[in-house]
C-alpha cells in the first residue's frame, strides 16, 4: 500500500524514507517478539500503544535536555525522527533484580538492587544480544570512551527522570533498555537517544499489587497485554476515551 521507501524492518517497527533529508518515518507493528525471536504473536493495539507512550516519554525527555532522535507523532503509527547511525550497544539500567539478572546471578526477582546497574549487549540477533563489557565495545570499535560515557551518562538520568515519573502514578520502573545513535548535524556528532522506550522495553510493577505491566505479560504467557499497555498509557494521562488502540484508520491527530 505503502509507496515509501522502506530503509529497515526490524522485530517490532519499520522505518521509511522521512519527508526531508535526515529525517525518518519509524512505523511501530504490533508484532511481539521474545527470545531471539523463538516466541513471536502479533497482538492487536500494541503498537498504537507503544507509538503514544513513547511519544509521551521522548517528548519529555527533550524538554529536560536529554536529546533524542524523536520531532514528533505523525499518526496513529508512525513518528518522525532524525536519522541517526545505531550505536549497536543496548544498554540496560536495572533498579530491582528481574529477567536475566535473577537468572545469571541467582537474585530472586522482586530484590532491590544496592544501586542502579548499569549492563551493554551487543546488538545482534544472530548472537541473541550477548552481554558484553566497556572492554569489548571499545576493542572492537562499537563506540569510542567518551560514546560510552556519554550513553551512560544519558541512560542513568534518564532512569532518574522515568523512575520519579512512573514512582509518581504507582509503578515501579524495575529496568529498562535504551538505544542510542550518532546524530550528523554539520561537523558536530552528538549521541542521542534513539529507538522508542515502551513497555515493550521497560519492566514496569504496579506498586501495590507488583502486577507486571510490560511485556512480561507476553514472554511469560500471562495474557491481558494491551490491558496492562493501556493502564499505563491510562495513568500517563494520554489514553483518551475514544482513542481506541484497535483503530488502524485515518483519525485526525491532535498535536
Ligand atoms: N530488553 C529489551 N530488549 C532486549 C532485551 C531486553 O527491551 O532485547 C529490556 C527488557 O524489557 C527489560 C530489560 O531490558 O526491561 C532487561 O532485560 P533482561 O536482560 O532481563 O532480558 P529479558 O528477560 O528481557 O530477555
Amino acid at each position: 500500500m505503502s509507496r515509501r521507501r522502506r530503509i529497515y524492518e526490524g522485530k517490532a517497527k519499520i522505518l521509511y524514507e522521512g519527508p526531508e533529508p535526515g529525517t525518518l518515518v519509524q512505523h511501530f507493528k504490533d508484532d511481539a517478539t521474545a527470545f531471539n525471536n523463538e516466541k513471536h504473536d502479533v497482538i492487536d493495539g500494541k503498537g498504537v500503544l507503544n507509538n503514544r507512550i513513547s511519544e509521551y516519554l521522548f517528548n519529555q525527555f527533550n524538554q529536560i535536555g536529554i536529546p533524542t532522535h524523536f520531532m514528533k507523532r505523525l499518526n496513529m503509527r508512525e513518528q518522525l525522527i532524525r536519522e541517526v547511525e545505531i550505536i549497536p550497544v543496548e544498554v540496560v539500567v536495572r533498579n530491582i533484580a528481574a529477567g536475566t539478572l535473577s537468572k545469571r546471578l541467582g537474585i530472586e526477582e522482586g530484590t532491590q538492587l544496592p544501586r542502579s546497574i548499569v549492563e551493554y549487549y551487543f546488538k545482534s540477533d544472530d548472537l541473541g544480544d550477548p552481554m558484553i563489557s566497556e572492554e569489548h565495545i571499545t576493542a572492537f570499535g562499537w563506540a569510542t570512551p567518551p560514546e560510552i560515557d556519554e550513553m551512560t551518562a544519558l541512560a542513568l538520568r534518564i532512569n532518574d527522570f522515568m523512575s520519579g515519573l512512573f514512582v509518581g502514578i504507582g509503578i515501579r520502573l524495575v529496568d529498562f533498555k535504551v538505544e542510542f545513535g550518532r546524530l550528523y548535524e554539520n561537523e558536530l556528532m552528538r549521541v542521542v537517544l534513539a529507538d522508542e522506550v515502551s513497555p515493550d522495553s521497560c519492566r514496569l510493577w504496579d506498586i501495590t499489587t507488583n502486577e507486571k505491566l510490560d511485556k512480561d505479560r507476553f514472554r511469560r504467557d500471562m495474557g491481558g497485554l494491551i490491558e496492562a499497555y493501556q493502564e499505563v498509557a491510562r495513568r500517563l494521562g494520554i489514553l483518551f476515551e475514544n482513542d481506541r488502540p484497535e483503530q488502524s484508520g485515518p483519525v485526525l491527530v491532535k498535536s
